[in-house]
């Protein structure tokens, strides 16, 4: 059996690597467009700011090892043009030598990931204009901070990225501003709409976020960035300009074999990460798979996701039909935590506003407790968000934030979200941590269920 993976950055690799697993006796043969498979993306904006070893590599691992210790054969630089799944064959361009060659393989796995939304404003090939998403990205972001004088970088886009990049900047010695519509940081990705330690700790930390957005960028005569302009008129001087806006599905290639597509655009696939196409299996940031709180399928771009979906869909498509039924993606609870500034946010499920988007009789919690008990200098306040179902109590989602201790607090909601536990299960079954310098004696979790079971009636 040949198996050809397309696309070699997170799902890709371990896509590979599990089909092989499965299927020892399978050719499984990867293509990788960059020059590098297996990132450890995730790193990028530390490695930026300084905080890992100049040196560290984020290739978890090289093409060789990759050959060598899982027995999958790896071809970067090489750019699948055309997927036919019908007559069982790809097009494959091998970008150094400009030549095209078909192949033909018994069974297929989409891993193409997505790219970094641009901003569609006039002037952003500007030289010192870059995304973050690789490391071809971050070697020339590299470049650009170890050989031009700057000063002030300009982060469009307040979501996680732009935040981690914000605080690598500022790690450096640079000025930061960061231009967000919400005039806030993470106000769409991890929606920790009720507290306002994360803007206090971004704003102590000198970096201004701007309510507006980048409508142009200007150039010097040389090319180089010099300036964004905003919808409100603004020019804002820089010499770095980082646009950070979220990332949308790589599809060409699935739609134009014919894939079915989702409503979000990604690539739609059943609980096997089985596509529309009989030999077409999908994983990573280009499908869209189902959340717990209410089972609709949408884009949710994590690594965490995009290891998976690699596992189902590669144990699929190397098993037989006979062991693929019991291999199924089950819905997520959407674990998302971050880190800048000293201050952490977690959160799972849906926040308040997603919740009564979906259509859920949604109230929401907030309650402020503290780390560790209070006798203790270093206890810091978590603001905790509890987003449950008004009647049933279900716990459909939760943020944390605070100084220490919130971000992992968070993972207990995960069990709660997937399987339908209610602020009455968290509020009197559920035993959490006590000890002084870890918890205090009733969790803030446990307070904001408390809590939650009156609001929610
Ligand atoms: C700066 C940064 C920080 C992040 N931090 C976190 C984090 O803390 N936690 C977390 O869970 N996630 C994080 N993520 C998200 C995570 O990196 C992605 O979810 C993950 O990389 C998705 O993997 P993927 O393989 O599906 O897609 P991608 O990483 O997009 O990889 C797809 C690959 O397919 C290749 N490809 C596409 N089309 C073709 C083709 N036709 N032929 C050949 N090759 C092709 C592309 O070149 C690319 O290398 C972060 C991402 C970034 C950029």
């Amino acid at each position: 059996m040949r198996l050809a993976i397309i696309g070699g950055l997170a799902a890709g690799p371990a896509a590979a690597a599990e089909a092989k697993r499965r299927a020892p006796d399978a050719e499984v043969v990867l293509f990788e467009q960059g020059p590098h498979i297996s990132v450890g993306t995730c790193e990028i904006p530390y490695l930026l700011g300084g905080h890992l070893e100049p040196e560290t590599t984020l290739q978890v691992l090289t093409p060789e090892a990759m050959e060598r210790t899982r027995g999958v054969t790896v071809h970067v630089r090489h750019r699948v043009t055309a997927l036919d799944p019908r007559r069982s064959r790809l097009t494959v361009e091998a970008l150094d030598y400009g030549s095209t060659r078909e192949e033909a393989f018994d069974r297929f796995i989409l891993a193409t990931g997505a790219r970094a939304r641009r901003l569609g404003v006039e002037g952003e090939d500007a030289a010192g204009v870059f995304t973050v998403r690789d490391l071809v990205d971050t070697h020339a972001i590299q470049r650009w901070l170890d050989t031009q004088p700057v000063r002030h970088v300009v982060i469009v886009g307040g979501g996680y990225i732009g935040l981690e990049m914000a605080e690598a900047m500022r790690s450096r010695g640079l000025r930061a501003s960061i231009l967000d519509p919400n005039g806030r940081v993470l106000g769409s990705t991890v929606a920790c709409e009720a507290s306002d330690l994360m803007d206090r700790a971004v704003a102590e930390a000198g970096v201004p976020v701007r309510a507006e957005r980048a409508t142009e960028i200007l150039a010097e005569d040389d090319g180089r960035v010099r300036a964004v302009r905003t919808d409100r008129g603004e020019l804002i001087g820089c010499q770095m300009v980082i646009v950070s806006v979220g990332v949308e599905p790589r599809t060409e290639l699935a739609a134009a074999a014919g894939l079915r597509l989702g409503d979000m655009g990604g690539v739609a696939v059943d609980d096997q990460m089985h596509t529309s196409a009989r030999s077409v299996w999908a994983c990573g940031d280009v499908v869209q798979i189902p959340r717990a709180p209410d089972g609709r399928r949408v884009l949710w771009p994590l690594a965490t996701m995009a290891r998976r979906t690699a596992r189902v869909a590669a144990r699929n498509a190397a098993g037989s039909a006979s062991t693929r039924s019991a291999d199924r993606f089950r819905p997520f609870a959407g674990a998302v935590g971050v880190r800048a500034f000293g201050v952490e946010v977690g959160s799972v499920g849906l926040s308040l506003s997603r919740a009564l988007d979906a259509g859920f009789d949604a109230v929401a919690t907030d309650v402020r407790h503290v780390s560790r008990t209070r006798a203790f200098p270093e206890a810091a306040p978590i603001d905790v968000r509890l987003v449950s179902e008004r009647g049933s109590g279900r716990i459909l989602g939760g943020q944390l934030v605070g100084r220490e201790g919130a971000a992992l607090r968070a993972n207990v909601l995960v069990p709660l979200v997937i399987g339908g536990g209610t602020v009455r299960d968290l509020a009197e079954d559920f035993d959490l941590i006590y000890n002084p310098p870890l918890g205090p004696a009733v969790d803030p979790l446990k307070v904001a269920a408390s809590q939650a079971m009156r609001d929610a009636g």
